[in-house]
C-alpha cells in the first residue's frame, strides 16, 4: 500500500477522552472512530490488525476441530423466553420491537440460538462429538462503555458452542478449548492465563477466564507467581486425545490463579508468601461447561446408544476479538506509539523515502515496494512529500515491526537502513539483503 493513496487519519495531538494508553493510540493511529458511546467504526488499519486476529482464531478454532457457522445478530424473543432468560438478563440486552409488534433484541451472547439449530437438525449421538463457532458482532448495552474497544456495547466476539452426549465428552471439550485458546493468544503476541472465574449470565460453575496482566485491565486477580513461566510454545497436540489436553489443562490450572469472583485467601495463604501476587487483568476469553441448563429447557436431545432420548451436555466459550486490539495493545507499546506483535501486525514492514521527488531514490523505493509486495511481505511505503521526521513519526505510531529507510546518501553505497521497531536497533545494508532479512 502507497500512503499517499491509502486512508490513515492519524492524530497530531492525544484525544482528551482516552483515559488509557491503547484508546489513546488507536485513536491517534487513525485505526477507529467513535459513531456513539461504546460503538465505532473501524477504519483501515483498524480493520487490518481485527481481520489478522479474526484470521488466527479462525485458524486455531478449524486446528481444533471447531466447524464455522454465522447466526444473526437480531434474535427473536421468544427463543429467549424458552430458555428462562428474556426476563433474568437485564439491562444490558438491547430490546427493540419490530413493525409488527414482535419482541426482538441485538444477541449479547447465542446459546439459546446454537440450541434451537441444534434441535433442528441433530437427532442421534453418531452426530456427536460437535462443536460450532462464529465471529459475529454482539451488542451488550453496558452501563459504563470506556476504554474505547476494550469495553464496547457493540463488539465482535468469536463464541463457540459444544454439544456432547456424556458430561465426559463436554469436559473433553472443554479441555480442548483451553489448549486451543492458549495457542491463539501466543500467535498474536499476548500471554493469557486461565483463572478459575465464575459462570455469570452464562452460568454454570466450571469456568476459566483467560486474562492479560495489565495495570489497566477491570478485573482484579490473584495468582502464584509460577504461572507466568509457563508457555504453551510450538508443542503438538492431538486435540482429540483425552490424555493430552487434560495434561495440558492440570499444567495451566493447578498452580493458583483466580479472578476476585473466586478468589479464597485461605487457599491462595498456602502459596509461598514470595509468590503470592496480586494485580490487575483484561478479561480475553472465557470458557464454560453448563451441562444441559440450555437444552433441557429448550428441548435439545438426542437419541442415545441405549435408544433413550436424553439432553446433550453442552459449553461455550468466548473470544473478545475487538477487546484484544486493546489488550495487545497495553502489553505491547512504548512512548512512540504502538508496538504490534508480528502475527497481528496490519503491515509487515514500512518504506520511508527521505528524499521524495528525487529520482534514484523514488525508483529504489519503487523497486523495494514491488519485491515485497511480490514476496508477500505486505508493505506500507511512505510516499507522502513530508520531512522525514513526521514520516519517523507516523511509523512509529502505527507500530510496524520493521522499517526500511531509503535516502539518497546511502544509495550512493548502495545502502538502506533496517530498523526494528521493537529493539529501534539499525544496520545498513543493501536493499537485496534488508528484503531477503525480512523473509
Ligand atoms: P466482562 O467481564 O469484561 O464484562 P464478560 O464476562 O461479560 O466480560 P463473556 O460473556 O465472557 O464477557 O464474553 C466473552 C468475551 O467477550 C469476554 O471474555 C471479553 O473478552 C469479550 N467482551 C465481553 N464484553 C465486552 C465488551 N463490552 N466489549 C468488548 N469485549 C467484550
Ligand atoms: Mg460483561
Ligand atoms: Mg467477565
Ligand atoms: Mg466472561
Amino acid at each position: 500500500m502507497r500512503l499517499s493513496r491509502y486512508f490513515l487519519p492519524v492524530l497530531k495531538e492525544d484525544p482528551k477522552e482516552a483515559q488509557i494508553v491503547s484508546h489513546r493510540l488507536m485513536l491517534r493511529a487513525g485505526m477507529i472512530k467513535q459513531q456513539s458511546a461504546g460503538i465505532y467504526s473501524w477504519l483501515p488499519l483498524g480493520l487490518r490488525v481485527l481481520n489478522r486476529i479474526q484470521q488466527i482464531v479462525h485458524e486455531e478454532q478449524q486446528r481444533a476441530g471447531h466447524i464455522p457457522v454465522l447466526m444473526p445478530t437480531i434474535q427473536s424473543a421468544d427463543l429467549w423466553r424458552e430458555s428462562g432468560r428474556y426476563d433474568d438478563y437485564g439491562d444490558e440486552m438491547l430490546r427493540i420491537t419490530d413493525r409488527h409488534k414482535r419482541d426482538m433484541l441485538y444477541g449479547p451472547t447465542n446459546e439459546e440460538v446454537i440450541t434451537d439449530i441444534f434441535r433442528a437438525h441433530v437427532n442421534s449421538y453418531k452426530d456427536l462429538p460437535l462443536t460450532l463457532y462464529q465471529i459475529q458482532w454482539k451488542f451488550r448495552d453496558e452501563i459504563r462503555p470506556r476504554f474505547g474497544v476494550m469495553r464496547g456495547r457493540e463488539f465482535l466476539m468469536k463464541d463457540g458452542y459444544n454439544f456432547d452426549l456424556t458430561k465426559e465428552d463436554a469436559l473433553h471439550a472443554y479441555n480442548r478449548h483451553l489448549v486451543s485458546y492458549l495457542r491463539t493468544y501466543e500467535r498474536m503476541g499476548l500471554r493469557a492465563i486461565p483463572m478459575r472465574a465464575d459462570g455469570g449470565p452464562i452460568g454454570g460453575d466450571y469456568t476459566h477466564e483467560f486474562l492479560v496482566l495489565a495495570e489497566t485491565g477491570e478485573s482484579e486477580v490473584f495468582y502464584d507467581s509460577q504461572i507466568t513461566d509457563l508457555t504453551f510454545g510450538d508443542r503438538e497436540i492431538d486435540y482429540d486425545s483425552v490424555e493430552q489436553c487434560q495434561a495440558v489443562l492440570e499444567e495451566f490450572t493447578s498452580r493458583y490463579a483466580r479472578t476476585d469472583e473466586t478468589h479464597d485467601e485461605a487457599l491462595f495463604n498456602q502459596v509461598p508468601e514470595e509468590r503470592r501476587r496480586s494485580a490487575r487483568g483484561i478479561e480475553v476469553g472465557q470458557i464454560f461447561y453448563f451441562g444441559t441448563k440450555y437444552s433441557e429447557p429448550l428441548g435439545a436431545t438426542v437419541v442415545g446408544p441405549d435408544g433413550a432420548r436424553t439432553p446433550v451436555h453442552m459449553g461455550s466459550h468466548g473470544i473478545g476479538v475487538s477487546r484484544l486490539l486493546g489488550a495487545i495493545i497495553e502489553a505491547s507499546h512504548d512512548d512512540k506509539g504502538i508496538v504490534w506483535p508480528e502475527g497481528v501486525t496490519p503491515f509487515h514492514v514500512g518504506i520511508v523515502n527521505l528524499k521524495q521527488g528525487d529520482n534514484s531514490t523514488d525508483s529504489a523505493c519503487d523497486a523495494i515496494y514491488a519485491e515485497l509486495q511480490a514476496r508477500g511481505l505486505d508493505p506500507l511505503y511512505d510516499d507522502r512529500d513530508d520531512r522525514a521526521g513526521a514520516k519517523f513519526a507516523t511509523m512509529d505510531l502505527i507500530g510496524l515491526p520493521w522499517r526500511i529507510t531509503v535516502g539518497p546518501r546511502g544509495l550512493a553505497a548502495n545502502k538502506v537502513e533496517l530498523t526494528s521497531r521493537r529493539t529501534g536497533e539499525t544496520e545498513e545494508m543493501s536493499p537485496k539483503d534488508a528484503i531477503a532479512r525480512l523473509e
